[in-house]
């Protein structure tokens, strides 16, 4: 039996995962466990901890976990290894999600608002599979030393060896199938030795077990010209940490506001996958009903794709979705007026529909 756990945690994030756990009513699927438990913030005044052993254990053997988000002030002046944040890092960890998944998707209805022209933006559908635990973020050596000559000198090393490459991008070749099959990979295999053994790994992988999934390669400069220029010519983009950082926050500006951003990271296949919102706990706005919970229902509707094998409800979710902001149904930061549970009722009355 599958089974998701709801992390609603602090701030705002209550607010969206409660919208999210009425889609998931609505859609009552037949042999779905949903649970519950405090995160972050909410954790600690509860249990003293971010993240309780029973939390982290309902975790690992949950088939997918939907976060809301985590930290506030509350909790800012609290030592590190208590702090919400850490927690979150906690999960990741005990999670072992090296594959960061993020949607680029352009909604019709919201296209004018985009910072590129509509007819370059509208049907815009493409999936990131960003490296999330490698790279030169984590290479070492890495440090700051001063030169015999006094200079001082900063260094950190990309590096990727084979394992770290191929298990990304089994991840990202099974995603196109459920997809567009169409897979992008990004490196710049001219200037870097990671680049080359990148680009021959992911070459391999795909004549060994991918044949069906299409493959080209694109170095990242080019990427982030053609994520402006004709961003629609993608369906997976396959990249690495600081690639994937870059050019993930890029793609997502050009598609609207943060209230409308899923993400997703994943480990190995059957593995649970975990899945949240890009935003935070925006405090500024916590507790007043004024935030979109679009990106925790497109989050769910990852879930249900990607995890929980329920691609049918992932789609009527997002078309529900869809079809609320084509109705008009906006709340402030899309520029209207309705309330998160507004926003919520909106879409569930067209996944009735
Ligand atoms: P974090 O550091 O936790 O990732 P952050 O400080 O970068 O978060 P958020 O907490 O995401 O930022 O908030 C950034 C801004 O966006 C805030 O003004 C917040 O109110 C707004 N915001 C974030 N999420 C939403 C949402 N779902 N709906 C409306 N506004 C949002
Ligand atoms: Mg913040």
């Amino acid at each position: 039996m599958n089974s998701l756990l709801l992390l609603p945690g602090d701030g705002i994030g209550p607010e969206v995962t409660a919208e999210s756990r009425r889609i998931l009513d609505a859609l009552a699927l037949p042999g779905l466990a949903i649970s519950e438990a405090p995160f972050g913030g909410a954790s600690i005044d509860a249990h003293g901890v971010p993240l309780t052993a029973e939390a982290e254990a309902a975790a690992l053997a949950s088939t997918a976990v939907l976060m809301g988000a985590v930290g506030g002030p509350k909790w800012a002046g609290v030592s590190y290894d208590i702090r919400p944040e850490a927690g979150l890092l906690r999960l990741r960890t005990a999670m072992n999600v090296f594959a960061n998944l993020r949607p680029a998707r352009c909604f019709a209805a919201l296209a004018s608002a985009s910072t590129l022209k509509p007819e370059v933006i509208e049907g815009l559908d493409l999936l990131f599979v960003r490296e999330l635990v490698g790279g030169v973020y984590f290479g070492t050596p890495r440090g700051i030393e001063t030169l015999p000559n006094g200079e001082r000198r900063g260094f950190n090393t990309q590096s990727y060896t084979s394992s770290e490459i191929r298990r990304v991008g089994v991840t990202a070749f099974e995603l196109a199938k459920l997809r567009a099959g169409r897979v992008c990979s990004v490196e710049k295999a001219n200037v870097m030795e990671s680049g080359v053994l990148w680009r021959e790994e992911v070459t391999r992988l795909h004549a060994e077990r991918y044949a069906e999934v299409e493959l080209s390669h694109m170095y990242a400069d080019n990427c982030a010209m053609q994520l402006v220029k004709a961003p629609r010519q993608f369906d997976v983009i396959l990249t690495d940490n600081l690639f994937g950082d870059l050019l993930s926050d890029l793609a997502a500006m050009s598609t609207g506001s943060l209230g409308m951003l899923p993400s997703a990271a994943l480990g190995e296949a059957g593995k649970p996958g975990l899945y949240e919102p890009i935003h935070g706990s925006a405090p500024d706005i916590a507790g007043q009903g004024l935030a979109n919970p679009c990106a925790s229902i497109l989050s769910l509707a990852m879930a249900l794709r990607y995890s929980l094998g329920a691609p049918e409800a992932a789609d009527r979710v997002e078309a529900a979705v869809e079809a609320a902001l084509n109705a008009g149904a906006r709340t402030r930061d899309l520029g209207g007026t309705l309330s998160t549970r507004g926003m919520g009722d909106a879409i569930l009355a067209k996944l009735g529909a």
